[in-house]
């Protein structure tokens, strides 16, 4: 193959990821003067974040003047199963509310108090009415007001480009190779510092409410750059996705109706919450309500559809109309059900993925020189299980750390930024193979929905040694299989090949999180191990932290968790 030429831009600091964090990142870095390059799979302004429904949890005491960090903190912990980064959940905490109060002062609009303030709503397993809210389109005003400030910041942004490589000068990373997606020409994006801030991978399982841009690229460019993961076998299954008609299957069902009084009832019209927490009833956290509404449709007390009723009626039709516009419309259109005269049936989509590449709490810094990460493909907040909201305001407070901390790195470290020429020959000839492989090889899509099949059915809400490792040999296999795929036509805007390099990235994020999900033998958040009673309490002091290894195989370990200090280990004596 002849070496095909490319593209070369330079910047001080290239975002990879148009979403909340790398947005917030990039405005912190051009604004201390930096050149920021940002590039993103999709158009400015699409990304998860746009998608988000519910809120931004922050500790304002708004609503509920009782509210506080540590409140916010201890419930984040506690829903985490305290394998969180207490650093990251301290600081998180702290910070959420100034990050909140910015984005107003940048032109963010939010639903009023009924004196003027921001509004909050309560939300499962927040101690008090925390999440600040625009009806159910939240996370579209948050981009809004992020794209709005980061255009008149001078970044640069490079749209529908995906970036396939991270490429290093030794043990730093000090840039990215990528191709623009219309035309399949390759960019040499050359930076003494990257972050990545890509989201997450819903998308290797095959009911989810994430968008096609969730394929954990970011995750697996990272691994490949020898960054470290942690505690990738915690994925979240939201509650409520959407169940009929099968094609709008996973679609999310917004945790707002819950919060804002929805009740959860099965065939026979019981509310069956009061069995499984009776304290916090439908509002209990996020891994309790996936797995109640999944044990009421396994025991057969389902809905016509395979769900469970979630039923917000008695709110009144103007009420949410005015609370929950989307969720009003999305199921008139989709469903043809109005939800002001009847329940919505519901069952657990795939949302979330709590594990990601391990960073510094402080900085944003991974384990390699040179890269940083913010938003859903770091690691560590969370802990086993993500309370609703507090994503939105993770990517404001750690998408503004990992600025901060790559503008600073940029500007103590003065070196070149030329990579050896084999990396990028070798990255190039890898994304082209799918044209050069003989015909009659597989179709990328075919290996695409089996894997999502496998994981589905493997990696599900329940886990067992016997079908985690029956799923691992699965995708193993298509491991072996993927390199075949075959594509067809040209490079100019070619959906096949675009899925030939995302499997590259699901099929492996999938082997990590199976690797994972089997060394942690324990019922702990969204860890569920149908063969393991109860939480084990030595792996509880532990993160698993997933690395290339020299032989090229992914390598499992486990790192224990530092003790918290006694000025937030008193915080839970009181309980
Ligand atoms: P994203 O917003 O996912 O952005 C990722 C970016 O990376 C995109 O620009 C993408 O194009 C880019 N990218 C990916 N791969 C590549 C590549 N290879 N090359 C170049 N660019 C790449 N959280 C809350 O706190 N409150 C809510 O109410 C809420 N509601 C939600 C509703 C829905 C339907 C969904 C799906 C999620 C919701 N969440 C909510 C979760 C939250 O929205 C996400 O976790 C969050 O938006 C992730 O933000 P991010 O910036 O990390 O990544």
């Amino acid at each position: 193959m002849s070496m095909e030429r490319h593209d070369t831009v330079e910047h001080d600091i290239l975002v990879i990821g148009a979403g909340g964090a790398g947005l917030r990142a990039a405005i912190e870095a051009a604004e201390r003067g930096l050149s920021v390059g940002i590039v993103c799979k999709s158009l400015l302004g699409k990304a998860h974040t746009i998608m988000a429904e519910g809120g931004i949890a922050a500790a304002m005491g708004n609503v509920d003047p009782d509210d506080s960090w540590e409140t916010h903190f201890k419930d984040t912990m506690k829903s985490g199963k305290f394998i969180n980064n207490w650093r990251m959940a301290e600081i998180f905490a702290k910070e959420a509310p100034d990050r909140v109060y910015e984005l107003e002062e940048w032109g963010g609009l939010f639903d009023r108090t009924p004196d003027g303030r921001i509004m909050q709503r309560p939300f499962g397993a927040h101690t008090y009415r925390r999440l600040c809210h625009v009806g159910d389109r939240t996370g579209l005003e948050l981009i809004r007001t992020l794209q709005d400030k980061v255009l008149h910041t001078g970044a640069e942004v490079y749209m529908e480009t995906t970036i396939t490589r991270l490429l290093k000068d030794g043990e730093r990373v000090v840039g990215a190779l990528g191709y623009v997606r219309e035309t399949g020409r390759f960019v040499h994006f050359k930076a003494p510092a990257v972050i990545m801030a890509t989201g997450g991978w819903g998308r290797i399982y095959k009911v989810t409410s994430n968008s096609w841009e969730g394929t954990g690229d970011g995750v697996i460019l990272a691994y490949e750059a020898g960054a470290e993961l942690v505690d990738m076998e915690m994925v979240q299954f939201h509650p409520t996705g959407m169940v009929w008609p099968p094609g709008v299957r996973g679609i999310l069902v917004t945790e707002g109706v819950r919060g804002e009084g929805g009740i959860l009832k099965n065939s026979r019209g019981e509310r069956y919450m009061e069995r499984y927490d009776p304290e916090k009833m439908e509002l209990s956290s996020r891994d309790v309500v996936a797995r109640a509404n999944y044990t009421e449709v396994e025991q057969g007390r389902g809905s016509e559809h395979g769900g469970v009723y979630l039923d917000i009626t008695h709110l009144g039709p103007e009420k949410i109309k005015k609370k929950l516009p989307t969720m009003y419309e999305q199921f008139l259109k989709l469903a043809d059900v109005d939800i002001t005269r009847e329940p919505m049936e519901v069952y657990p989509t795939i949302h979330y993925t709590m594990g990601g590449v391990r960073v510094e709490a402080e900085t944003g810094a991974t384990t390699v020189p040179g890269l940083f990460a913010a938003g859903e493909v770091a690691g560590g907040l969370h802990g086993a299980n993500r309370l609703g909201g507090n994503s939105l305001s993770d990517l404001l407070v750690f998408g503004r750390r990992a600025g901060i901390g790559a503008s600073e790195y940029v500007k103590a470290n003065g070196y070149s930024l030329e990579v050896d020429e084999d990396q990028i020959r070798q990255e190039k000839e890898r994304v082209l193979r799918p044209f050069e492989n003989p015909e009659g090889g597989e179709s990328p899509y075919a290996i695409q929905s089996e894997l999502q099949e496998i994981m589905q059915e493997h990696a599900s809400i329940m886990r067992t040694e016997e079908s985690l490792r029956e799923g691992l040999e699965k995708v193993r296999a298509l491991k072996e299989r993927a390199p075949g795929v075959r594509i067809e036509g040209s490079r100019m805007y070619n959906p096949g090949w675009h899925t030939a390099l995302d499997i590259h990235f699901m099929l492996q994020v999938s082997e990590i999180i199976l690797m994972s999900a089997l060394e942690r033998r324990e019922q702990r958040g969204a860890q569920w191990r149908l063969d393991h009673e109860g939480l084990d309490e030595e792996l509880g002091k532990v993160n698993f932290v997933a690395r290339k290894g020299s032989d090229g195989e992914v390598e499992i370990t486990t790192r224990e968790i530092e003790p918290m200090p006694e000025h937030l280990s008193r915080l839970f004596e009181e309980d």
